[in-house]
């Protein structure tokens, strides 16, 4: 089996394939050992992933049929079987998403059972691979959710579709301006034009590409443009000029057009696809129109994903994107300023207007002030919806008090919103944060939860106001809950207020392994009631106190732990710590720990550390150094809330973590939802392959207990196995403890 899995490692770097499918594609080797090769299409036939370069093709109508047979049958995993030659049989099953809609096909290409020739049943081999059909589902329901919108294309689309990705396929993170560029690009080179492009005026779009590869000068396609956007506003349909002489002679420039309107949610004409070819050229036919159709309702998918519907922002995916992009671009200017600002916006009290006067008047104020805000926005500023109430923006080149400026031109534009003119008056007011993009790892998310806490800062004070973020001045930001939670902190900081719990995490099969346990921080009060993490730990991360915290962990518990170090290393018990991202960020912080695990002479095997999916995967490389060094000196480490964060399984295999702890959430729900339960299987069965132990959290009853052992996971940790309790209570209790586990003699202690 192992031979089968590691045979072809080289697969994932197969430049015509999707190497993040890899995992799965393992999981249903290693679910179904009979297998010789996996192939992944998306729901249009195109192929997206294949083990070992198996790309079925001559039975590419087993794809066709599985997807025409999803679409009729409902069943969860839709499937056919076909025996494809003498000795294997392919086993084809449509991946449905949240609705009935296809996002893909999965083909197992397997042996025929030894000698008597015989194919496993269709049911059979739905019911051996199930967990991986959904672990597959979840990544490919990802996906659409972020941004794929060839599905939305329906099925007669997909010749198209197939041409626009054989394009793209090399464009890993294509971004949305690429995606505009291989519609131009399909135009030019599929339907052989001279020139393509692209015109929506209210989003600021207006591309174009000629064959040489270069833009046209804008100048010179003003009057086409203004002309054919005119004329599209009136006809609303696809128009084709072949006789140039007999068009109205200030239409049509000595050039054959196929042009296409772009249409947005409401079919409204926003912007036009327009071809052009000279007179030579052959006409454009009606096959040419129907493609340049589907390529303008291309370009519309992509604009409709990418901005709001209701305020014309963009959403939050399509602005994380594109600063992201230019946070990244070389500079072209050198002398421009590179510190960029960040505006948050939340309307004040919208929930009071929502009741008053109803959800649509609600809708119309936040378009209103969405207006506003972009209306007052300098040229080259991004602006989006962030969620509900919340809209955003990102001046490039502008420090603090230029964007200062900007924001209170918006706070006072928006008090003159009145979307009921006449009737009915009430004040809209908004606040405003603003706060710099800085230089972090991740510049974007930090300075939006800056900027929104500045705009927090500005509802505590009264509404209708801006307040800027600054780091030397934290007096501005500070929160009300926040600054009494965070008073009490770093005075339990100072004065070691708080305490450590530790809560078994046992073995669900025998009594093997050495006992576990992970250690939980609890606040101690004035009047030593315990506080916990639930209530502190969220300010400290946005006061930026979780690195303080951690310290005050790890050096606590390595001092706990060396104290007892002979009981602790005789039992060979393991102590996991949890720390967060801003650890992983504080590039002091390895160091810390290293020196805490000498001066406590504690055996570095003693300590575990508990990173989170989200943490990790947003600082991948600082977190692969960190757990390399500290792997190294023998502390382990696990995923904790692992199945939560956005990550894919693909990660997984740049991570050399020694557990993944499954989230509470899917284990939970384990016993009456069987796609969680599948999920946890799963897990459990890719954990293996990748030499991993899985633990499962929130084992809150005997029956999920017994259900985790049966799923395949390896430890359990909740109320079921044992609550929490102080951690110096449970060191003076260790050796009884061991007396219940099998123990093997390691000498983990160093020589003091
Ligand atoms: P976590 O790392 O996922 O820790 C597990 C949490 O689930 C703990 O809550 C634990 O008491 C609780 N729990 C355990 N078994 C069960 C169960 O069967 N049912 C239910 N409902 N809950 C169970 P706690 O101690 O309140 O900690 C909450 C979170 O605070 C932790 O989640 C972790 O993210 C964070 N945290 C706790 N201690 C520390 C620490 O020392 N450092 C850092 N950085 N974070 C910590
Ligand atoms: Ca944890
Ligand atoms: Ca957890």
């Amino acid at each position: 089996m192992n031979a089968v899995l590691d045979a072809n490692p080289a697969a994932a770097g197969r430049s015509a394939t999707d190497a993040s499918f890899e995992p799965y594609g393992r999981l249903l080797l290693l679910l179904m050992p009979s297998l010789r090769g996996v192939v992944v299409h998306d729901g249009f036939a195109n192929l997206v992933w294949t083990s070992d370069d198996w790309d079925l093709g001559e039975h590419a109508d087993i794809i066709r049929d599985s997807i025409a047979n999803a679409l009729s049958d409902v069943s969860e995993y839709p499937g056919i079987m076909r025996e494809i030659d003498a000795d294997s049989a392919a086993y084809s099953f449509a991946v449905r998403g949240e609705a009935t809609d296809v996002l893909g096909v999965v083909t197992l290409v397997a042996k025929l059972r030894g000698m008597r020739t015989e194919a496993f049943s269709l049911a059979y081999v739905r019911q051996l691979v199930q967990p991986s059909l959904e672990c597959l589902r979840r990544e490919m329901t990802l996906r659409t959710r972020l941004g794929s919108r060839e599905r939305d294309l329906s099925e007669s689309e997909r010749g198209l579709d197939l041409m626009l990705t054989m394009s793209s396929r090399n464009a890993v993170d294509a971004s949305d301006a690429d995606e505009f560029a291989l519609i131009l690009k399909a135009g030019i080179d599929h339907m052989g034009c001279a020139l393509a492009a692209l015109w929506v005026p209210d989003k600021n779009i207006s591309l174009s590409l000629t064959r040489s590869g270069q833009p046209m000068a804008p100048e010179a396609l003003n009057r086409a443009r203004q002309h054919l956007t005119n004329w599209m506003q009136l006809q609303q349909r696809t128009l084709v000029i072949n006789h140039i002489a007999k068009v109205v002679s200030n239409v049509a420039a000595p050039y054959k057009i196929l042009a296409s309107p772009i249409r947005n949610r409401s079919e409204r004409v926003i912007g036009v696809y327009a071809l052009f070819n000279p007179p030579n050229a052959a006409d454009f036919d009606a096959h040419k129109a129907r493609i340049a159709e589907l390529l303008a309702k291309k370009a519309a998918l992509i604009i409709q994903s990418q901005y709001d519907p209701n305020t014309g922002l963009m959403t939050r995916h399509a602005f994380e994107r594109q600063i992201g992009a230019l946070l990244v671009a070389p500079k072209s200017n050198v002398s421009a300023r590179d510190s960029h600002s960040i505006i948050y916006l939340d309307i004040d009290r919208l929930h009071v207007i929502n009741e008053t006067f109803g959800m649509h008047v609600g809708d119309q104020v936040i378009a209103c002030v969405a207006e506003c805000l972009a209306q007052n926005l300098p040229v080259g500023a991004l602006s989006a919806r962030i969620s509900g109430d919340r809209l955003a923006a990102m001046i490039p080149e502008s420090d603090l008090e230029a964007a200062a400026t900007v924001a209170e031109n918006v706070r006072a534009a928006a008090t003159k919103v009145n979307p009921r003119a006449g009737q009915g008056a009430f004040d809209v007011t908004v606040c405003l944060g603003v706060a710099p993009i800085g230089r972090s790892e991740n510049p974007l998310p930090h300075a939006l939860a800056t900027a929104e806490i500045a705009c927090k800062a500005a509802k505590d004070r009264g509404r209708n106001r801006v307040e800027v973020f600054q780091d030397s001045d934290q007096s501005i930001i500070r929160r009300h809950t926040d600054l009494l939670v965070i008073g009490k902190l770093r005075d339990a900081l100072e004065h070691d207020h708080f305490r450590l719990d530790a809560q078994p995490i046992l073995p669900l099969r025998g009594n093997y392994g050495r006992p576990r346990f992970e250690l939980l921080i609890r606040m101690l009060g004035d009047r030593g009631e315990i506080i916990p993490p639930s209530k502190f730990l969220s300010s400290a991360e946005r006061y930026q106190l979780m690195p303080t915290v951690d310290r005050w962990v790890v050096r606590h518990a390595c001092q706990l732990l060396g104290q007892h170090s002979v009981v602790v290393g005789s039992g060979m018990a393991r102590f996991a710590i949890n720390l967060s991202g801003q650890s992983l960020q504080d590039d002091t912080f390895l160091e810390y720990v290293t020196n805490e695990l000498k001066t406590s002479h504690l055996a570095p095997e003693v300590l575990c550390f508990e990173l989170t999916e989200t943490a990790t995967i947003g600082n991948i490389a600082k977190a692969q150094a960190f757990m390399h060094t500290l792997q190294d000196l023998g502390c382990q480490f696990a995923l904790d809330d692992f199945g939560t964060g956005v990550s894919s399984l693909a990660y997984l295999k740049d991570l050399s973590v020694n557990y993944l702890k499954i989230d509470g959430s899917f284990v939970r729900d384990a016993i009456k939802n069987s796609r969680s339960e599948s999920m946890i299987k799963a897990i459990a069965q890719l954990a293996k392959a990748m030499h991993m132990d899985t633990i499962a959290e929130y084992v809150e009853t005997d029956e999920l207990r017994v259900r985790m052992t049966e799923l395949g996971v390896d430890y359990g940790q909740g109320f079921a196995m044992g609550k929490a309790q102080p951690l110096q209570e449970l060191l003076k209790e260790l050796d009884i403890f061991e007396a219940s586990v099998d123990i093997r003699v390691d000498p983990l202690v160093r020589a003091t």
